[in-house]
């Protein structure tokens, strides 16, 4: 079956035998062949522009707020001084563009395999794209994976904004990656990775949550409405180095001028609160409790 046909395009994966999201296409504005992925931006009719890398949505300029706050101030905001922080992935720059706007962050270092994915963004996803070019970020292309490796003792927060753990992301949904970070993080750093949604891949999020609570004295797992991601949820694993932390109470409150200052438009610290309250199911999944 093809992906775009009779002017939908349909996001088939086996990740989620059996259901797919559909976005009706009013024109293909870019597809290419990188060395890493297929990419496509599409322009829909209902969600603005969108990112798809091998087949998969990555974002869509509608309702790409909700992902890139959320896995950004889950962790700035459980930090109580985060000035250092990594990016691993995020290619279109939307993590990038909302970690800037956190006023304790002195300098982010982005991580992203894929040079095109950063070149495409910026051309069709501008208003994402922007954040590559902060003066506050440095971007490498590289692998994180092998990143992680060469850096120890660095940064306060570090963001796995990954595809999913299909392609070049595999590597980064393992518990040697999770080892990696502890190293790459100074004592009481946060880590905060893409996990998916407890309603498809249960196993695939415990085991990422697994790896995740084996490495790190502190760890939880939060999540975001997003609608055009399988199941409208995404996940987020977080976990703390040394420091014994409850993930649910933010340590850095925004007040509403704050929060409107920085034109956020999901995250506040309510929303931060109910991220982690889950359903009876994946809280047994989960915690066992
Ligand atoms: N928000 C998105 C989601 O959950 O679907 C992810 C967005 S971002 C575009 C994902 C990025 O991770 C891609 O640009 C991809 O090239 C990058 N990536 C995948 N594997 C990577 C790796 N091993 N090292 C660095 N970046 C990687």
């Amino acid at each position: 079956m093809d992906a775009i046909k009779d002017g939908w395009f349909s996001e088939l994966s086996t990740l989620w035998p059996g259901v797919c999201l559909s976005l009706e296409v009013e024109k293909i504005l870019h597809s290419e062949k990188s060395e890493f992925q297929d990419i496509k931006v599409l322009q829909t009719k209902s969600h603005g522009k969108a990112l798809i890398l091998d087949g998969i949505i990555q974002c869509t300029e509608n309702d790409e707020f909700s992902y890139q706050e959320m896995i950004s101030f889950l962790p700035l905001c459980s930090h109580p001084n985060p000035k250092q922080v990594l990016i691993v992935g995020g290619g279109d720059g939307g993590v990038a563009r909302e970690v800037v706007k956190h006023p304790a962050v002195e300098h982010v270092t982005q991580v992203e395999i894929d040079a095109r994915v950063m070149q495409v963004s910026k051309q069709y996803l501008p208003n994402m794209g922007v954040g590559l070019s902060h003066p506050k970020v440095s971007v490498f292309v590289g692998d994180g994976f092998k990143f992680m490796k060469e850096h120890k003792n660095q940064f306060d927060v570090i963001i796995t904004d990954s595809s999913d753990p299909i392609g070049p992301a595999e590597s980064l949904f393992q518990q040697s990656y999770f080892e990696l970070m502890r190293e790459a993080l100074k004592p009481g750093g946060i880590v905060c990775s893409q996990a998916g949604t407890v309603w498809c891949g249960l196993e695939t999020v415990v085991n990422t949550f697994n790896f995740c609570k084996n490495v790190f004295e502190s760890c939880s797992y939060g999540y975001s409405a997003v609608p055009t991601y399988p199941t409208g949820q995404i996940g987020y694993v977080l976990g703390r180095k040394i420091e014994r932390t409850n993930f649910k109470e933010p340590v850095r409150i925004f007040s509403e001028m704050e929060l409107e200052k920085m034109g956020l438009r999901y995250y506040s610290p309510e929303i931060h609160r109910a991220a982690f309250v889950l359903p009876r199911f994946a809280q047994k999944a989960l915690y066992g409790t």
